[in-house]
């Protein structure tokens, strides 16, 4: 479904914050991009989406191809009518808006009303959390119930794919398991997924295939199954050690230092 090979991004013409990215996602897959801050996860959302234009940011260098046709050099809005649809981190809700509205904004190509109508049956079914807040400005709904709505305004494009950046943060616990949930459910529906998430553990949980990020460079690659048991993914991003103890990231940098002055 997407491919990118080499892909490099330059931001303001000076800062490489991509070094050459290439990574693939199978069409009803779900891939997970991991690493720390600043690794180039947002980065390579944008440049897939063509949003990094408006931050100054340009594809410098490789290719990125949807369904087996380039588009590093086509415009955001084209990327939608293709199918392809940018959820961005920190539930961009148009706040003053209600519910409904927020969701018929995400289905202005649909061709006529009676269309309009039945994505937003099918958004209300999905979520029915939302159904209960049609008519509620958005700007009012807790945070998990407002990462609800942006994936339902996503939805409401008919995408075939989805890229989603922390959809996890800042919520509580219990929002995160339902927000997955609702990921977990698009996944079976056929929706091939690009997710970029710091919390990694519910993030493998759901995705097939997962990349690890550092530096604007792939530093690790696998299945979501050896990456949850790769000893320096569990200890960096997942917070555990070989006993299965949780940590925290200090404690794990600590740790790792203790690691090596011991030799
Ligand atoms: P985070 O989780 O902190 O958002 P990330 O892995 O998503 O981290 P990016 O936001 O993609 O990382 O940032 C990658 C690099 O690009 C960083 O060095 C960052 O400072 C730089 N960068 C990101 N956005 C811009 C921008 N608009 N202008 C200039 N540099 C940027």
């Amino acid at each position: 479904m997407l491919a990118l090979n080499n892909v490099e991004v330059m931001y303001n013409e000076v800062i490489l914050a991509l070094k050459g990215i290439t990574l693939e996602v199978a069409a009803g897959s779900c891939v997970a991009i991991l690493g720390g801050n600043g690794a180039g996860k947002s980065t390579t959302l944008k440049a897939i989406s063509a949003t990094i234009v408006s931050e100054d940011g340009r594809v410098t260098g490789g290719t990125i191809a949807l369904e087996g046709q380039r588009i590093d050099a086509v415009s955001p809005s084209d990327i939608v009518r293709r199918g392809m649809v940018h959820v961005m981190e920190g539930r961009r809700v148009l706040r003053h808006m209600t519910t409904e509205q927020n969701l018929v904004v995400g289905g202005h190509l649909a061709p006529g009303a009676a269309d309009l109508r039945r994505r937003l049956d099918r958004v209300y079914e999905v979520i029915p959390q939302l159904a209960k807040l049609r008519t509620r400005t958005a700007g009012y709904l807790s945070g998990g119930e407002q990462q609800m709505l942006v994936i339902g305004r996503a939805m409401m494009a008919r995408p075939k794919m989805i890229l989603i950046d922390e959809p996890s943060l800042g919520l509580a616990p219990m929002m995160v398991d339902d927000v997955f949930a609702l990921l977990a459910r698009l996944k079976t529906e056929g929706v091939t997924m690009l997710v970029v998430e710091q919390n990694s553990r519910v993030a493998l949980e759901l995705a097939d295939h997962g990349y690890v990020l550092e530096n604007g460079r792939v530093v690790l690659e696998g299945t979501s199954k050896e990456l949850a048991s790769n000893e320096d993914v569990r200890e960096f991003y997942l917070g555990m050690t070989a006993e299965g103890e949780r940590k925290n990231y200090r404690e794990v940098k600590h740790y790792r230092r203790r690691k090596r002055w011991l030799g």
